[in-house]
């Protein structure tokens, strides 16, 4: 069975103090045991403040990103065995502002996925199209791509450390929303597509997050659909009380 997943992506925002204070709403508001699973990804320097604080909760911490090699010669970055060795297990990949700012592509995220994989790690794979893939109705052999190129050379087994969050570009940060019957059609792909690469039952039971612009007046509504399993939250991640509301949603 899939699970429900609420995602906070903090993004670049929130310093040490910031990041103790949001934490700290979180653990004294939210429910004990809710009826999702709650992810964070703060940023690099506070990812061992955040575990630590969240030790003892439900609420697992996420990196946002990291390196595709184990070490070396790459001024700057962060590998899956560093994550690993201050607790974090899960880690965003493919995020859209990491394929338009820093260059991602759908080559170097499958090496990342794989380096994630190797190291069993979890990975929240991000992708979406952008408004003229839309526009041009070329939105489902975009994502059809993308998921090919970068996830689908992944072993069967390696399908329970997968959650998949659909970002259609245009959606994020915007305040613009897909429509909970857009999200639905482009999931329900999703699970097909993948269906056909592999099997019904990873289809089934992979968790499909819908990010953009989800915020507590329209997270129910999404989230009801039947092939949403939550979402993956930017700026309404930012406030405890807004993500407490979207968490308590399903
Ligand atoms: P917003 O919720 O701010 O639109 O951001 C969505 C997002 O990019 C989450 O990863």
């Amino acid at each position: 069975m899939r699970k429900n997943i609420v995602a906070g992506n903090w993004k670049m925002n929130n310093d040490l103090s910031e990041t103790e204070e949001l934490l700290g709403h979180l653990k004294m508001q939210m429910v004990k045991e809710p009826e999702a699973e709650v992810m964070v990804a703060p940023a690099f320097t506070n990812l061992y403040t955040a575990f630590r604080v969240l030790k003892d909760t439900p609420v697992i911490v996420a990196a946002q990103n990291m390196h595709e090699a184990e070490s070396g010669a790459f001024t700057g970055e962060v590998s899956a065995k560093m994550l690993k060795s201050i607790g974090i297990n899960t880690v965003i990949l493919g995020h859209s502002e990491r394929r338009a700012h820093f260059h991602e592509t759908n080559e170097i995220l499958a090496k990342k996925v794989n380096a994630a994989m190797e190291q069993e790690m979890r990975v929240i794979f991000c992708f979406g199209e952008e408004l003229e893939d839309r526009k041009s109705e070329k939105h489902f052999d975009l994502v059809a791509k993308q998921l090919k190129e970068s996830l689908y050379q992944i072993s069967e087994e390696n399908w329970k450390n997968i959650v998949l969050a659909y970002e259609p570009v245009w959606a994020i940060g915007t305040g613009e929303t897909a429509s909970p019957e857009q999200a639905q059609e482009m999931h329900a792909f999703i699970r097909k597509n993948i269906a056909e690469a592999f099997n019904d039952e990873i289809a089934e039971n992979v968790s499909i997050l819908y990010g953009g612009s989800v915020k507590p007046a329209n997270a129910k509504e999404i989230f009801a659909k039947e092939d949403v399993d939550g979402g993956l939250i930017g700026g309404a991640s930012l406030k405890a009380l807004d993500f407490i509301e979207i968490v308590n949603s399903f």
